[in-house]
């Protein structure tokens, strides 16, 4: 199978100073050894509370954070450990799309210099070419000709989140991560946006990482969904083994809290109320991170930290409830 993305052992640390005049460091785990692929063409959908270090993961597999350990491999290329001039070859295959359309857009520039901009970075088209290319990207998304010379606060939250995507094809990416994309958005909106990233990866054959903070947001657009907890992945498999037969303690609880009754989720119609908050990352629980949470802790989820294992085909669980 033709993989486009793998990442291997993946840790991404943050110092924080502590004690007196701050001379002890600490370090929050935000990803903590976490691995997994992703096929061309496919979406992985990633799922997990705030904090969970989902974010962090994509933003370190796009090199906005340099990993503390572990291997990013594009293409059959290991990108983790290149510094920000060799990466240079690998920016425009990789494209992310952020939670906050408006935050993330130069509020002082038109949408065609918005969308334009990686023209003159890149030198890919100038003049009227690039023009073209800039109504050619505000059509893809749904946009008129006309919208180039205005600016972002001209536009609807979903409108914006369209000129984000169409600064993100710009550069005819392989990879999009898509981070939360949808969150921000009126309800009536998220659909169209999702059907539009859909049709998208149909037509330009576009590979996703979609994250998202809970499981009725990726239920439609991921072939694969991950779920991760306190910068571990506890969960990974394909989205309909996911919803069917969901495994890890914490995947049932994330499945319990979609508010739609769906009729194909029999294992989770009853809600799971998980006990207590989630623990900070500066100081996780020992071995299962999720035992404080978990009514199935036994003794052993203190001491051992369980192991991602493939516990049928395609399907891979952390917990010592399963996989012996
Ligand atoms: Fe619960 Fe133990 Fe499994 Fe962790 S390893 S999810 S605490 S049963
Ligand atoms: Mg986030």
């Amino acid at each position: 199978e033709d993989i486009i993305l793998e990442v291997k052992n993946l840790k991404k640390y943050f110092p924080v100073r502590k004690g007196f005049l701050g001379k002890s460091t600490q370090y929050v785990k935000a990803v903590d050894d976490v691995s997994f692929y992703i096929k061309r063409g496919e979406t992985l959908g990633l799922v997990g509370e705030s904090g969970c270090g989902k974010s962090t993961t994509g933003r370190t597999i796009i090199r906005l954070y340099d990993p503390t350990d572990g291997e990013i491999i594009f293409n059959g290329n290991e990108i983790g450990k290149l510094n920000q001039k060799e990466l240079r070859g690998f920016r425009k295959k990789i494209q992310m799309i952020f939670q906050d359309p408006y935050a993330s857009l130069n509020s002082r520039m038109t949408v065609g210099d918005i969308i334009g901009e990686s023209f003159d970075i890149h030198k890919i088209a100038s003049g009227n070419e690039r023009l073209e290319r800039i109504h050619e990207l505000l059509a893809r998304v749904g946009l008129q000709p006309d919208h180039a010379t205005r600016y972002p606060h001209e536009f609807s939250g979903g409108q914006r989140q369209r000129i984000g995507i169409a600064r993100a094809l710009a550069v005819q990416p392989e990879f999009i991560i898509a981070d939360e994309p949808i969150s921000a958005l009126d309800v009536s909106i998220q659909a169209q946006v999702v059907n539009m990233l859909e049709d998208l990866q149909r037509d330009l054959n576009l590979t996703y990482l979609f994250i998202a903070h809970d499981l009725s947001m990726v239920k439609h657009i991921s072939s694969r969904i991950g779920v991760m907890y306190l910068g571990k992945l506890v969960e990974i498999t394909e989205s309909d083994e996911l919803y069917k037969n969901p495994v890890h303690p914490y995947t049932k609880a994330l499945l319990s809290a979609i508010p739609i009754p769906d009729p194909n989720i029999t294992k989770a119609n009853k809600r799971i109320i998980l006990q207590g908050d989630v623990p900070s990352p500066l100081n996780p629980p020992s071995g299962c991170r999720f035992r404080t949470r978990c009514k199935y802790a036994m003794p052993i989820c203190s001491e051992v930290d369980p192991v991602l294992r493939e516990i049928s085909n395609n399907h891979s669980v952390a917990c010592h409830l399963v996989g012996k």
